[in-house]
């Protein structure tokens, strides 16, 4: 064997960096280094892309097919296991119907392993039940901002800090979570622009902002609609845009007129003037430019506050332009990419209706048979159903629900009332722990294929080395078990074919090929006859619906507000150092000595009222759980509001959030619930 050097992109967060990863002679992978002339990344890596090596390494990994036998796993072959999983679906949906079974596929795998995933769900399973963990990050992105602009995704392009007068950071900590590009905005910031931060957290670049909105967890939109009221009432907007460009500015208005900065003052915790402040700053400058996370998208009115925001940016006309936009920071590296290849109940690839008849006709003639026609169930629908007894099979790969999903125990229960789990996976997780079989998946340094990142770029990725052991990529084992459940309609002869198969079908891809992706640095959709070069800012001249459509968004209170039982409003957060449920990241020794694994942030007041030293142990109780941890004891946090990241198996988060949902897209509160914080005796 060799030593190789690939290029390639980071896999960890949507900002979607490029790497070259390089393997040693006995075939391992042995180094990474950034691309210096990378558009995004221009060079550099955090913390966790420096780590890359680590997340893949052949240690603990899985390597070979797993069966369970009582409490154990034992090995098998994958003619085995192929047979024993395609007997048990076939015999499910015989008994039950395709709607009892169901995929959740991975936003750390391909575009051409989640294309795989969905067909396999709606051509051979014949049902809509397939989801993926944008379910409980950004789906009301997808929802909110195609009501208001008919497309679901960044505006923008992330160079576009650069080029911006005020940036506006709502409800994202990308220090933390999109460190690169955090960085760059501290960069845009020292070069003269105004940076304004809406979060309740004081968060690095909060501590370096012009403004600090430091607002109570869940009044997103109040705050939004007194900034909407501020600057209609100042004629600040965009009158021409508006005209020309818009539909329903009367109405919007109406509906801001009395939402005056002194009218949500005691709602939000905010100073009038500050909000004020920031409107005029926003409104007034010439490129103005927001990016926004999941303390915008993860509560009830997830979809109320993007539709919210989208109505900010369109009235002041601040879209469609450089240095302008509303750029959702996808979590994930390939979130964006999961939800273009239609891993959602609801639509095909390319966000094509599900339930449109002739969707449904073009994807059957196309994959050569019957689709699923009824519709599907989202992620946290199948938990629901496989606890009333109605779903009973579950193929999951890439991702890690007991510990990610809020109120686990509920998820816990779901997954050990199934008759049928199976879970493809790097390591052993939490979820593949209850599974009957697992299945050895080849990493992302194993295997070819793309990964489209938050600013719709799509970028290809190559292998450094062989898949380990008796790993296989995703849709490559989906295609043996489609196979072995007597379909044809996967099989493909390599990577490429899956993606020409996709972009045949999919318009906003439609115009990519491999040979293209890999000159220069990938291309952003939509890329077809109309722009064969991809598109780096949406809705330049039009939006896809014509007229945008401004939206009253009516404020909806956190469902679970503090009482005297449990007085602290807990939120949730993401580490640096850390990357979901922690299966890639926390094999690092490097990333794992710099936190503690559990860790609660609590304001100094709140500490010393509950007699809480720092780091001392504390228990957390919500509702639906409890969880002992250690304390943080930090201004970073207001009092009555505590804080839990939720990478850490040993003090889950997600044993105590909220499963209460946002009615547009099943999104579960999981930036609010009310908890009680006790100090534990010292061991
Ligand atoms: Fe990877 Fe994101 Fe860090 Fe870039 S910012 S190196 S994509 S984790």
């Amino acid at each position: 064997m060799h030593s190789k050097v690939v290029k390639t992109v980071c896999p960890f967060c949507g900002v979607g960096c490029g790497m070259y990863l390089s393997s040693d002679a006995k075939g391992e992978v042995c180094g990474v280094a950034p691309q210096l002339d990378h558009p995004i990344s221009r060079g550099k890596l955090c913390d966790k892309g420096w780590s890359t090596v680590y997340a893949v390494s052949p240690e603990n990994r899985i390597t070979q097919p797993l069966k369970r036998e009582r409490d154990k796993f034992i090995p098998i072959s994958w003619d085995e296991v192929l047979c024993s999983i395609s007997a048990s679906l076939l015999d499910t949906i015989e008994q039950y119907g395709p709607q009892a079974v169901g995929v959740i596929s991975s936003a750390r795998a391909t575009n051409e392993d989640n294309y795989a995933a969905q067909k396999f769900a709606r051509a051979v399973l014949k049902t809509n039940n397939v989801d993926h963990c944008a379910r409980i990050c950004h789906s009301p992105t997808v929802a909110g901002l195609k009501q208001v602009l008919g497309s679901g995704a960044m505006t923008n392009s992330t160079e576009d800090v650069f080029k911006a007068g005020v940036i506006m950071v709502i409800g994202a900590d990308p220090t933390e979570n999109h460190s690169v590009l955090g960085g760059q905005i501290i960069q845009a910031k020292q070069a003269g622009a105004t940076l304004i931060v809406v979060d309740p957290r004081v968060t690095r670049l909060a501590k370096l902002a012009d403004i600090h909105l430091q607002l109570q967890p869940g009044t997103n939109t109040a705050l939004i609609n007194a900034m909407l009221h501020v600057i209609i009432a100042n004629r600040w907007h965009d009158q021409a845009f508006v005209e020309q460009r818009c539909e329903g500015f009367e109405a919007l208005a109406k509906h801001v007129e009395k939402v005056t900065p002194e009218s949500v003052e005691a709602l939000t915790g905010l100073d009038p003037q500050l909000i004020r402040q920031a409107a005029e700053y926003y409104s007034q400058s010439e490129r103005s430019m927001i990016m926004y996370g999941m303390g915008i998208t993860q509560f009830m009115a997830g979809t109320t506050n993007v539709i919210a925001l989208a109505d900010l940016v369109t009235v002041c006309g601040h879209i469609g332009k450089p240095g302008t936009g509303i750029n959702p920071l996808r979590g994930q590296n390939n979130v964006q990419g999961a939800c273009d290849m239609g891993c959602l109940p609801n639509v095909y690839p390319g966000y094509q209706l599900a339930d449109d008849p002739n969707v449904q006709a073009k994807f059957a003639a196309a994959w050569g048979g019957e689709v699923a026609s009824t519709p599907g169930l989202t992620s946290m629908g199948m938990t629901k159903a496989a606890l009333a007894g109605k779903f009973k099979s579950l193929i999951l790969f890439g991702e890690d629900p007991v510990v990610t999903d809020p109120d686990q125990n509920h998820v816990r229960e779901a997954y050990q009332a199934l008759d049928l789990l199976v879970v493809a996976e790097l390591t052993m997780t939490e979820t593949a722990k209850l599974a009957d079989f697992v299945l050895p998946a080849a990493s992302f340094a194993e295997k070819n294929g793309t990964f489209t990142n938050c600013e719709r770029r799509v970028q290809c990725i190559h292998p450094v080395i062989t898949p380990v052991g008796e790993a296989k990529g995703d849709w490559q084992w989906l295609q043996a078990l489609a196979k072995a459940m007597g379909s044809d309609q996967l099989d493909w002869p390599e990577t490429e074919a899956v993606f020409d198969e996709m972009t045949s079908l999919t318009p906003p891809y439609q115009g990519m090929n491999y040979p293209k992706l890999e000159h220069d640095y990938g291309l952003q959709w939509p890329c077809n006859d109309d722009a064969p070069q991809g598109t780096t800012i949406l809705h330049q001249q039009q939006f896809p619906i014509g007229k945008a459509r401004l939206i009253p968004a009516h404020y909806v209170p956190i469902d679970e507000p503090t009482d005297e039982d449990y007085p602290l409003l807990l939120t949730t957060n993401r580490l640096h150092f850390h990357y979901g449920c922690g299966s890639m990241s926390r094999k690092s020794p490097l990333l794992e000595r710099e936190t503690p694994p559990g860790i609660l942030f609590i304001n100094p007041r709140d500490a010393g009222r509950l007699a809480i030293k720092p780091f001392a142990a504390v228990g957390v109780r919500s509702r639906r759980g409890y969880v002992e941890t250690r304390a943080m004891v930090t201004e970073d946090v207001p009092p009555g509001v505590v804080s839990m990241p939720y990478h850490f198996k040993e003090a889950p988060s997600n044993q105590l959030t909220n499963t209460a949902q946002d009615p547009v897209t099943k999104m579960p509160e999981l930036k609010a619930c009310a908890v009680s914080v006790a100090a534990l005796p010292a061991n």
